[in-house]
């Protein structure tokens, strides 16, 4: 199949172009199983957590201290999960550094 945005061929059934690395089939998932970089306690698996299945980071927290107590179950899948989910990307570099400037 030909790529959308770049025209060159992938093979069939691929999903993400080799060349320019577009997706081509569907937009990529919005919710992808990454840990948060901000706002985050351990690894940030708990708010990735959150994100994911949209639900408070508080209750999942609260969970995890829970299965902890009652047996640390918690946390051998907290580090599975450490293991397995990547980072989430790294925010656009457009961010504006702070502000340096009036604080002499
Ligand atoms: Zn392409």
């Amino acid at each position: 199949m030909t790529c959308p945005y770049c025209r060159s061929q992938n093979q069939p059934g691929s999903t993400r172009c080799a060349a320019c690395t577009s997706w081509m089939v569907d937009p990529p998932p919005v919710r992808e199983w990454t840990r948060a970089r901000s706002q985050r306690m351990l690894a940030g698996v708990c708010r990735g957590l959150a994100t994911r299945f949209g639900v408070p980071v508080a209750a999942l927290r609260l969970g995890f201290v829970l299965s902890v107590l009652l047996g640390g179950w918690g946390i051998l899948a907290y580090l599975a999960l450490w293991i397995a989910m990547p980072l989430e990307p790294a925010p656009p570099a457009a961010l504006p550094a702070p502000a340096a400037a009036g604080t002499a």
